[in-house]
């Protein structure tokens, strides 16, 4: 799946949100999206995920206008983890995995649908909750709850995925955001395009074949992680370059270390 959006353009109101941003993302590729709050993340993360229409610009798969796209046929093509994903029903933990299923017609007692449930909620660790209610499940487990949902979406589509999450380690503990990291890993490696949006930069570092600098809707920086230095993280999140050399990994880019090691 290849992702491109030219000229890019966003307002809502008087308001420019996203102002210009030519964008390609490349299969086999994880980019990271980071940048201070308000920086128009998520309402990139909608459009690229064809919810939110451009004002001017746009956004192409596989050189497709996503707009033209029916929504079950996007819902084919990628997997978006919202920033604020709910759960409206006291559904079953391993039927709200299960509706990764729905936008491919495969059905969840079927062999094929019950494999990709299952696989998916062993990767997030979910086995044990699998008939609990979904809402009774702290924050972090719920997260966990949706990011199997999304893998289970980009799976069932049966050739290489693009998946879309935003802000997907918030709530999550170590353990899992290990986990994710190595599963996103595994995922580009067999020719997935994915982009999360983090606000960790050492994980982000150890994530990201690139990195995509948003500031006040504008790309500010984009490259490797080795872009990362104290003097644009300090400008890019208004703090001093003290604190940003802080909070910078250091050697600058350790390789990501697998649980199991
Ligand atoms: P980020 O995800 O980087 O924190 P968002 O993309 O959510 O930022 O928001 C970018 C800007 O757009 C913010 O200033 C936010 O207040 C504004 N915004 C987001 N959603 C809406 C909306 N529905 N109506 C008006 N403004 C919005
Ligand atoms: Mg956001």
């Amino acid at each position: 799946m290849k992702l491109e959006t030219s000229a890019l353009t966003l307002a809502r109101g008087p308001r420019t949100i996203l102002s210009g941003l030519s964008l390609r993302f490349q299969p086999g590729t994880v980019t990271v999206l980071a940048g201070p709050n308000g920086a128009g993340k998520s309402t990139l993360i909608d459009c690229l995920a064809g919810d939110l229409a451009p004002t001017s610009g746009q956004v192409q798969l596989n050189g497709q206008p996503l707009e033209s796209l029916p929504l079950q046929a996007r819902a084919r093509q990628r997997a978006v983890l919202p920033q604020r994903a709910m759960i409206a029903f006291d559904f079953p933990v391993a039927e709200v995995v299960a509706m990764g299923l729905h936008p491919h017609g495969i059905g969840a007692r079927s062999a094929e649908g019950r494999a990709l449930v299952s696989r998916a909620m062993a990767d997030m660790d979910l086995a044990e909750f699998a008939d609990r209610p979904a809402t009774r499940l702290s924050g972090g487990e719920q997260q966990r709850v949706h990011i199997a949902r999304c893998l289970t979406q980009a799976r069932a589509a049966g050739g290489p995925a693009l998946l879309l999450l935003d802000e997907p380690t918030g709530g999550l503990d170590y353990r899992h955001q290990f986990a994710l990291a190595q599963l996103l890993r595994a995922a580009a490696a067999e020719g997935a395009t994915i982009l999360v949006s983090l606000h960790d930069l050492p994980l982000a570092s150890r994530l990201a074949d690139r990195l995509l600098l948003l500031g006040d809707g504008r790309l500010v920086a984009e490259g490797p992680p080795a872009i990362l230095t104290p003097a644009l993280v300090a400008r890019l999140y208004g703090i001093d370059e003290a604190a940003a050399a802080e909070l910078l990994p250091s050697p600058p880019s350790l390789p990501l270390r697998l649980a199991a090691e």
